[in-house]
């Protein structure tokens, strides 16, 4: 399929025309085709990288064979090996085609920072299944993006947006017109909005729950700047989310299950289902005993990229939680995942229970008559709900909510409600639904 000697272009090309065959594909061919990126990964990481030279030893026979059937024997990596481990978990050269290697950080705002090394052919796997989701969801490419996920800092903030060139796939003609432009993630909605008028764009890069304080901003100042859509990057996307940007811009919202460590992981599907990139990645989603859940049944997201060679993860512990959907009317048979949700959701903590990462029900927002809210663990047994209400909403229904929360987390457990004008970002400017506060001892 790919080989050394290609450009980049060329190799972006040939593996996004690989995508859309396989995206027809039934399980049993993405399931053999995983297998041979599965075997290549396991081989090149146990050549090359210290870390994995001991722990790949259930799937190599004595003979030098791959078993996949126990793979599952593989232990997981937890999230904390990547800063403890992360020189052994570097591979000391890379299969052919596969660099150049660069790094990414993740901001730790809502877990352990960490730095990842990704490579070249990781970087083509994500644009290629990025263009895919993007032709599903009639994304033009001649249009402008303007991404507001850029640097903090006064004078980035005070900067005129930076023209970072097209963004659409680079062998089609129609991409060539299409420019993309990046501003401050700490940009004021009423600049921001602004920018997007003047540059005449269509599309808004930002985090889905930012987009919909942007919606409530922009609905506080007068302003009703129509958005298309808004390509959302990482976070999980709720409904309260979808329904802001589309009552103030008239914007929908497209998804993305991606994290920095595992790429592009899901992609919307025009019947707007999460599938997994089955051809990048494999997904698993494991229970407390490491077991495979069934359908419905939410467990820990655990993936391997088959691509990231520069510091191979293999049964990496992504540290999300979601569960497997049934098929898709869509008509293509990659797996579908339900429930994605981050891992800004907490591991509240107990005196004595076992937490664990359920999410209050969807009918909270509505009870609580709120815009958006903030579930906060402030002491031992001790909780607060922030919110913000929304125009003309009634109090909310404390009682109905705080035994909602009850069942949801711990019996014993007590829950204030304080009314706020705007819910405080964290420090890498999120807004988070979840926050531990709690400090023991
Ligand atoms: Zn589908």
């Amino acid at each position: 399929m790919i080989g050394p000697g290609m450009t980049p272009n060329e190799l972006l090309e040939r593996f996004y025309e690989m995508c859309m065959a396989s995206q027809f594909w039934s399980v049993d061919q993405l399931r053999a085709y995983q297998a041979t990126q599965l075997e290549q990964l396991l081989r090149h990481a146990r050549a090359t990288t210290p870390y994995y030279e001991k722990r790949l030893r259930p799937v190599f026979r004595p003979d030098g064979k791959v078993d996949l059937r126990n793979f599952h024997l593989i232990p997981i990596v937890p999230r904390a090996d990547m800063v403890a481990h992360r020189d052994a978990m570097q591979a000391r050269e890379l299969p052919p085609g596969h660099g150049p290697t660069g790094t990414i950080s993740t901001s730790g705002s809502t877990g352990l920072a960490i730095t990842v090394t990704t490579n070249g052919l990781c970087r083509i796997a994500n644009d290629a299944t990025r263009f895919r989701m993007q032709g599903w969801q009639k994304v033009d490419w001649a249009r402008v993006v303007l991404d507001r996920m850029g640097p903090g800092g006064a004078e980035a903030i005070a900067a005129p947006p930076q023209e970072l060139g097209t963004w659409g796939a680079p062998w089609l003609q129609r991409s060539a017109t299409g420019r993309m432009y990046q501003v401050s993630r700490y940009l004021d909605t009423g600049p921001l909005l602004d920018w997007f008028e003047r540059l005449g764009a269509s599309y808004l890069v930002s985090g889905p729950n930012m987009a919909h304080v942007i919606a409530l901003d922009a609905a506080r100042i007068g302003r009703k700047t129509p958005i298309d859509t808004v390509l959302a990057q990482g976070n999980v996307v709720h409904d309260a989310d979808r329904h802001a940007v589309a009552d103030q811009f008239g914007a929908r919202i497209v998804e993305v299950y991606s994290s920095k460590e595992g790429g592009h992981m899901a992609h919307l599907c025009p019947e707007g289902r999460l599938h997994v990139n089955m051809e990048t990645v494999l997904v698993e989603v494991l229970d407390a005993d490491n077991r495979p859940c069934e359908p419905g049944k939410t467990g820990r997201v655990v993936i391997t990229p088959f691509y990231q060679t520069g510091q191979p993860l293999i049964r990496y512990e992504q540290g999300d939680w979601a569960s497997w959907g049934g098929p898709c009317p869509c008509g293509r048979h990659s797996m579908v995942l339900e429930k994605v949700s981050g891992r800004s959701v907490p591991i509240f903590t107990h005196p004595v229970e076992r937490a664990n990462a359920h999410l209050m029900p969807e009918q909270t927002t509505e009870l609580l008559g709120a815009s958006y809210w903030q579930l906060a663990q402030v002491g031992a047994l001790d909780y607060e709900m922030r919110y913000v209400r929304k125009d003309g909403a009634v109090a909310p229904d404390t009682a109905l909510i705080t035994a909602m929360f009850n069942t949801t987390y711990f019996a014993d457990a007590r829950l204030a409600f304080r009314e706020m004008d705007r819910i405080p970002l964290t420090a890498g400017g999120k807004l988070v639904e979840y926050v531990n506060e709690y400090k023991k001892g």
